[in-house]
């Protein structure tokens, strides 16, 4: 049931990963304070500087010393963007955090919009592209990937939704339990529950410099997001194991008719027909179960997700 909040100055905290971002952060800054300041006075714009090797962190540096409100983690490496987002739940105090790139792709403005949605009472505030402006490549594949993982997936991940959104307190602690190491965070907002809504935006173009999502950390993603989620490639080993057992009953059935009527078939292709399938298909089955051990291998070493180099303006 919703509750709604009449909270006159919520405490807004804002979780900004930046990774080689020298030439958006300060616009990235100037558009996101002008839109909380007119929201609320209580707020923090908590950037997580995922070891950039260009000048994001100076830039950060000199911002959080003109403007307490503005705090920096900064890694002693790269992390990865899900880590990063991961290190700012761990530090943000608000009782509404928004999970932002700080590229300028998710604008800044649409806050508003989510904090009229967390007024009236909704606890994860997902924003949904109505249009973007990224390559025909991405666009196709992230479609592709997201319709594949609702088929595999029984926890129904919403479509068209990145990482762009905000949560209530509750959400905040809730995620902060979790403790998967291999994390695809808008899929674990999603399973967490509590009331859901969405809210429509169009996303821009990156303000300047390059993704750094390229196509193998896309992969990299998805694969996260189904082995973390599904169990399904483990049962397709199962199925596979079926179909060669139909087939392979099959094949003795007729080989054992031949040699009973007393021919003998020449039978070289079909050796190698039915070796190579079947050593594909073990090695395949292998590869899968090698995923799952991979995950559960980082989970038991149970080394800290980030480690963190330097921090500003945050007080533990
Ligand atoms: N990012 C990060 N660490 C990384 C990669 C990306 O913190 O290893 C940040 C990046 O600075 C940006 C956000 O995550 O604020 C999204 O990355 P990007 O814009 O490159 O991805 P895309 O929008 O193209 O999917
Ligand atoms: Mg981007």
């Amino acid at each position: 049931m919703l509750k709604s909040k009449e909270q006159d100055n919520p405490f807004i905290s804002i979780i900004a990963p930046a990774y080689n971002e020298e030439g958006n952060i300060m616009k990235f800054y100037e558009r996101t304070s002008q839109v909380l300041s007119s929201l609320t006075n209580n707020y923090e714009i908590i950037f997580i500087n995922d070891g950039s090797s260009d000048d994001t962190m100076l830039i950060l540096a000199r911002l959080a010393d003109e403007d307490k409100k503005v705090k920096v983690i900064s890694f002693s490496k790269n992390f990865g963007h899900q880590v990063a987002v991961s290190a700012g739940l761990d530090h943000a105090k608000g009782d509404a955090v928004v999970i932002i790139d700080t590229d300028l792709q998710d604008p800044p403005e649409v806050i508003s919009d989510m904090l009229i949605s967390w007024r009236k009472g909704y606890e994860v505030i997902n924003a949904r592209r109505r249009t973007r402006k990224d390559s025909f490549l991405k666009v196709l594949t992230a479609k592709i990937f997201y319709r594949l993982l609702n088929v595999l997936v029984s926890n129904d991940i919403p479509e068209d939704v990145g990482d762009f959104r905000m949560l209530d307190r509750k959400a905040v602690n809730a995620l902060r339990l979790i403790k998967e190491k291999e994390r695809y965070i808008r899929g674990l907002t999603n399973w967490i529950g509590f009331e859901q809504s969405f809210v429509l935006y169009d996303r821009d173009e990156r303000l300047s410099g390059k993704t750094h999502y390229p196509v193998r950390k896309m992969i990299q993603l998805a694969l996260t997001a189904i082995f973390s989620f599904s169990s399904f490639p483990l049962k397709l080993a199962n199925l596979l194991a079926f179909i060669f057992l139909v087939i392979g009953a099959g094949v003795v059935g007729y080989a054992l008719a031949v040699d009973f009527m007393g021919e003998t078939i020449p039978g070289w292709t079909s050796q190698v027909l039915i070796n190579l399938s079947f050593s594909i298909t073990q090695l395949f089955v292998l590869g899968i179960i090698s995923e799952y051990i991979g995950r559960i291998h980082k989970q038991v070493q149970d080394r800290p997700m980030y480690i963190i180099s330097d921090i500003i303006n945050i007080e533990n």
